[in-house]
């Protein structure tokens, strides 16, 4: 059994080079996931020169761990967005999901991107009376937005209710973003920005060899390991999941369970994804417990591993994305409440139009500086639980994290350490794997 992902198991890793002496661009992309290739790819076509550098490998992290859906069946997302604002926000959310899925799919038809791109009827399903009603009326929202749904029900899985929608997909993330990227662009890999300093008309960026002086600035790092301005760790808290991937014969289907526990089902190829038991990574922070209680379900379902891994995204308090101006020509994308594929894609949409004066209609839809009372009490949820983190930490942890001092818990199943307060990951050899750190760590032999 491996302990990577079965899209990182399946693809000959691309090597680009190490950046190592001085240069200059219009652009600089930090993060080479699904929000800083798109970024790269939405600006290929202007006349910016656009660079893109990556601490690790391209698509190596979060985007490189998640269970390859396109979808805008999105759990009961749509339903928080609904309560946390109104129906015309939740339609406008709605409406930029099956949009950008839309544009996905015609770019891999476009451009013949090899990902393994497959349609799916995506079942969203509930296993408790109680909630039958709330997915029955959330069913009722998506059709009064023109999505047509299918009343069916389930044979795989104990279920209360379910309906699916017909053009949904699964891909290979990976081969989708090295099918994004052209041979001419400049992307530099094991290059990490360690910081970043604003002169009267530029950014400074310094890596520990060189620097990059850049008119604009994208942080598509996912969790940025600064804390100022924005004050992230006040504006989103971390979920961590297990996944896995098993030899299966259940073709064409993908399914999410609407009720918690999270679950969540995908057919690629000859075999199943699946996915349970996440948590605020903040919390139950023994690793070992957690893939147990995922093989256990998989035992319950006869399914035998081949693949076993975990991930972590970042969730916003009021469940939109932070995608926009930080300050000024500083962007960010993040916080995709683990649907980053569609809004990842998006964001690359958004950032470039915001850097070429093209109107979007999704700017103020996700403005990173909004404020409004959910965000505000969020603060202090998220304050709390990266504290509990640190707490847990203490208990378990040997090494620290460099990014803010959090004690590391070992994770026997991937042989990482891994932050419980902020997501940071880092190898058997110390070397970072997952932001927001930006500096490895000295483990004793
Ligand atoms: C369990 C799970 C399942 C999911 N399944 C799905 C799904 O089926 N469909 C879907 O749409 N979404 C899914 N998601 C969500 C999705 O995977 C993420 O939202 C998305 O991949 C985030 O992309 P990103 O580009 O922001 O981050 P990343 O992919 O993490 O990319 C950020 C990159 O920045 C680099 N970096 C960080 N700091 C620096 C620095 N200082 N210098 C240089 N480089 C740096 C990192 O090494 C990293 O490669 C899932 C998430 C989870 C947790």
């Amino acid at each position: 059994m491996k302990n990577v992902s079965i899209w990182k198991s399946s693809v000959k890793q691309l090597n680009h080079s190490k950046l190592r002496s001085d240069t200059e661009c219009d652009v600089l992309i930090i993060g080479g996931g699904i929000t800083g290739v798109s970024t790269l790819y939405h600006l290929s076509s202007s006349n910016l020169k656009t660079i893109l550098v990556e601490q690790n490998k391209i698509g190596w992290s979060v985007t490189g761990n998640n269970t390859g859906k396109l979808n805008y069946l999105q759990n009961d997302l749509i339903d928080k967005i609904r309560k946390n604002y109104n129906d015309e926000v939740a339609s406008l959310y709605l409406k930029s999901q099956i949009k950008t899925i839309n544009n996905i799919v015609k770019t891999i038809k476009d451009k013949k991107i090899d990902c393994d791109l497959k349609k799916v009827n995506t079942y969203l399903y509930t296993n408790k009376e109680s909630e039958a009603i709330k997915l029955m009326n959330l069913r009722v929202f998506l059709e009064k937005n023109g999505i047509k749904t299918i009343k069916k029900s389930l044979d795989y899985i104990d279920n209360k209710y379910s309906f699916c929608a017909l053009d949904t997909y699964v891909l290979n993330p990976i081969k989708l973003l090295y099918g994004l990227i052209r041979v001419n662009d400049y992307i530099y890999e094991d290059t990490c920005i360690r910081k970043i300093i604003k002169n009267q008309s530029n950014f400074v960026c310094y890596t520990n060899e060189c620097k990059i002086r850049a008119k604009w600035v994208i942080l598509a790092s996912h969790y940025p390991y600064f804390n100022i301005p924005f004050l992230f760790p006040l504006k989103a808290s971390l979920e961590k999941s297990y996944i896995s991937f098993s030899k299966s014969n259940i073709n064409n289907i993908s399914l999410i369970n609407y009720s918690s526990p999270f679950k969540s089902f995908a057919s690629y190829k000859n075999g199943l994804i699946y996915l349970s038991n996440n948590h605020s990574s903040c919390n139950k922070v023994d690793e070992s417990k957690n893939f147990n209680l995922l093989l256990n379900d998989l035992n319950k379902l006869k399914l035998s591993p081949l693949n076993l891994w975990s991930n972590i995204d970042i969730m916003t308090s009021d469940g939109l994305p932070y995608i926009g101006v930080l300050k000024e020509k500083m962007l960010i994308g993040t916080g995709y409440n683990t649907w980053g594929l569609t809004n990842g894609f998006l964001a690359g949409k958004i950032l470039s139009d915001i850097i070429l004066n093209r109107n979007n209609e999704y700017i103020s839809l996700f403005d990173p500086n909004r404020f409004n009372q959910k965000i505000f009490w969020g603060s202090f949820i998220n304050a709390f639980k990266s504290i509990s983190g640190y707490i847990s930490g203490l208990k378990m942890g040997t090494y620290t994290c460099p990014h803010m001092g959090c004690k590391l818990i070992y994770n026997r199943f991937e042989k990482t350490w891994d932050c419980p307060c902020h997501g940071s990951r880092f190898d058997e050899n110390g070397k970072c794997i997952s932001s927001p750190s930006n500096r490895d760590i000295s483990l004793k032999k």
